[in-house]
């Protein structure tokens, strides 16, 4: 029987009533022939909910800690726990047998990065056992175990990546992310009205995308899909739960290549480090888990961005950065907005449209072949993000 792998994000098991409506999809997934893994995210907004928790007991303190990163994955792990036990629940209720499994117990090795980690590899047997007795498996998506048996979580957004993965090491047939929207657009439909579905992608536009801040399907998710060509469904679940189909965004191997989407980050920090703290900067980077991500060096100073969900408690975060690197400044209450697509750094006319658009509001502009990404004020983020996509 073909291995379906299925995702579910967290707005699509927010309560009882969703989690039913999932229960429903999973359930006639399997009767329709298929063996079926399931990996789900915590309810809603239960990880911020967990995560706010975790700062205010640091806080409690009073020295302006932030929570250690190894707690915080303990704690955070529970969210998806809460799910996967439920869902369960939910499917057995039908009559079809069903299992939850936790990241461990799934197989999933990660590095020891916390709060950040990376699959290593993926070893599924217990999975395999189970679906081989004819259960449905129902994983618990964004969590892992390190090498020293310490559970570790994937990063914002990670249940992606634990689908994919699985996906990849049970050789599946596909992967379906299910979440509240029916695939990628051109730009984010909740910010801007005239995005267009984009029905087919490839690995690499959609990893650009990804890596610059778009929510819709994790960095990791699609980097493990290209390595181990997985295509990726993207669907809404309302859609497939009331009638069993929709319309979905296929990320694969050869699709559409000349795609152009504009992406949006809130969520950023611009460093600039002075040449002489660059020693310090980096090791001080380096021990509090921090990736930076565009870089340009020009006149005695390094100017990068820093992408903060990776980041736990930032402002705390980033003040002990502040602290032990000489002459670093932190400007805070930036984003960045991203056109991405084979060609759109670097072809002169794509340039032109995006200079354009912008003028003089971008603080900084990095450019690859891949993507144009400009930082601005957050307060100008909206108007450059429709302005740079009525040029599509
Ligand atoms: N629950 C985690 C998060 O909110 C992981 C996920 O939803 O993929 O980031
Ligand atoms: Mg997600």
């Amino acid at each position: 029987m073909a291995i379906v792998v299925q995702k579910y994000g967290g707005s699509s098991v927010a309560d009882l009533a969703k989690l039913s409506q999932v229960a429903d999809w999973v359930v006639a997934t399997k009767r329709a022939g298929h063996s079926v893994v399931v990996v789900v995210s915590a309810m809603g907004k239960a990880t911020d909910e967990l995560l706010a928790l975790a700062e205010r007991a640091a806080e409690s303190g009073g020295r302006g800690q932030a929570p250690p990163r190894r707690e915080l994955d303990m704690l955070l792990s529970v969210g998806e726990r809460t799910t996967m036990a439920l869902l369960s629940i939910a499917v057995q209720a039908r009559g079809e047998a069903a299992v939850s499994l936790t990241g461990s117990q799934s197989g999933i090795i990660t590095n020891d990065r916390h709060f950040d980690a990376r699959i290593i590899e993926v070893r599924p047997h217990r999975v395999e056992d189970e679906l081989h007795h004819g259960k449905i498996v129902i994983v618990a998506g964004y969590q892992g175990m390190s090498y020293r048996r310490e559970i570790t979580t994937l990063g914002r957004g990670g249940s992606d990546t634990t689908a994919v993965a699985l996906a990849a090491a049970l050789s599946a047939e596909r992967c379906e992310i299910y979440s509240d929207v029916d695939g990628v657009y051109s730009a984010d439909p909740r910010s801007v009205p005239g995005a267009r579905h984009l029905p087919e992608l490839d690995f690499t536009t959609m990893q650009e995308m990804a890596e610059s801040g778009a929510k819709v399907l994790h960095a990791r998710a699609v980097e493990w899909a290209k390595q181990q060509n997985i295509a990726i469904l993207a669907r809404r679940t309302e859609d497939y739960a009331a009638r069993g189909e929709g319309r979905e965004t296929r990320v694969h191997a050869s699709g559409g290549a000349a795609a152009r989407a504009v992406v949006v980050d809130r969520n950023v920090a611009l460093l600039r480090c002075p040449a002489s703290a660059l020693p310090q900067l980096f090791a001080a980077a380096e021990q509090a888990d921090l990736a930076l991500r565009d870089g340009v060096y020009v006149d005695g100073a390094l100017r990068a961005t820093l992408g903060l969900s990776a980041v736990p408690s930032p402002p705390t975060t980033l003040a002990a950065l502040s602290s032990r690197v000489p002459g670093l400044e932190v400007t805070l209450g930036v984003g960045s907005v991203s056109l991405v697509g084979v060609g759109a750094g670097a072809e002169p006319r794509e340039l032109a449209r995006f200079w354009g658009a912008l003028g003089e509001r971008p603080l900084l502009v990095f450019s690859s072949p891949l993507r144009v990404t400009a930082v601005l004020l957050q307060a100008e983020l909206a108007a450059a993000e429709a302005a740079l996509h009525a040029q599509l």
